[in-house]
């Protein structure tokens, strides 16, 4: 397979454009798409199937965000703002298919906002407002800091264990309301049984993980607010180990072939978080109703 990044200096020299939140979500899902369709595409020449088709990237300086000439240095101004988890397996750029100057990333584990962390969102919104047209938080599947926090709740007594230090209890003390609030939704469709049920441990874990990033993105939208900022779009998504998609909901068990793809919206309210753990209990417990729509 030939993967080719090809820079042809005859062409014009485009921009990227993006006017607004619409545009900066299509960038990052086609931009998803992108990365998936490579690595798929490396995995089935793995398998032996091999495509005579090479994958032509088109690139630039302007298309890479780096300077034209030498000499030049970059105004800074990226579309979106990241806060993402510090996994090695989800570095956020490669996730998006995107360059130099498009990113605004904060990383954290388990994608919280701690103090340091809305400082530079802070800066960033203060400051690169001109070019910032979107607000993501991005958790993933498998993330070790939500399985910490699952585990601390699910075996109390082996907390100190878990959380033995300060700066470790702060990180999963900050999960914990997204591990109760996953529990209490798997309890109500799923029934008292649930809990003892087989895989009730990596549910948890899954439903967790995404309900921890609408936590965060609500926590971060009440923030923004209260700057000033009332324009700014605030999302959540999660980016799945193994699809290598971002999504707002996971897969349906009960439908594994109908995925969720894209960003769900920050929740407004109390009401937006029972309706987000219902979807996700329903997900999960492969309970969904097969006439509705997984987007959320
Ligand atoms: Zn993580």
């Amino acid at each position: 397979m030939d993967l080719i990044y090809r820079y042809d200096p005859f062409q014009p020299l485009v921009p990227k454009s993006i006017p607004d939140s619409a545009a900066a979500i299509q960038s990052l899902t086609q931009g998803n798409a992108r990365f998936v369709e490579i690595v798929h595409r490396m995995q089935q020449s793995t398998l032996g199937v091999r495509s005579n088709e090479p994958l032509i990237i088109p690139v630039s300086p302007m298309s890479l965000g780096l300077p034209l000439m030498s000499g030049m240095a970059q105004k800074q101004a990226p579309y979106a703002l990241v806060l993402s988890c510090s996994d090695a397996r989800a570095p956020t750029e490669a996730i998006f298919d995107q360059s130099f100057n498009d990113l605004f990333v904060v990383r954290i584990a388990g994608n919280v906002l701690g103090t340091e962390c809305l400082g530079s969102i802070d800066y960033a919104v203060r400051n690169l407002g001109e070019s910032l047209k979107l607000v993501v938080v991005m958790g993933h599947s498998g993330c070790g800091a939500v399985t910490a926090a699952v585990d601390a709740y699910l075996a109390p007594k082996h907390f100190i264990d878990i959380a033995f230090t300060h700066s470790l209890r702060s990180l999963i003390d900050r999960i914990q309301i997204a591990v109760r609030g996953a529990a209490k939704s798997l309890r109500e469709l799923g029934g008292a049984n649930v809990e003892v049920s087989p895989g009730y441990r990596e549910s948890l874990i899954e439903a967790a993980v995404y309900l921890n990033s609408a936590v965060t993105a609500f926590d971060l939208q009440r923030e923004i607010r209260a700057l000033g900022n009332t324009t700014l779009s605030i999302v959540y998504g999660v980016y799945d180990l193994t699809s290598l998609c971002v999504r707002a909901l996971p897969e349906d068990r009960a439908r594994p072939a109908a995925p969720h793809s894209g960003f769900g919206e920050a929740p407004n309210s109390a009401d937006d978080f029972v309706a987000l753990g219902v979807k996700l209990a329903e997900c999960l417990l492969g309970k969904g109703d097969p006439g509705v729509s997984g987007d959320w």
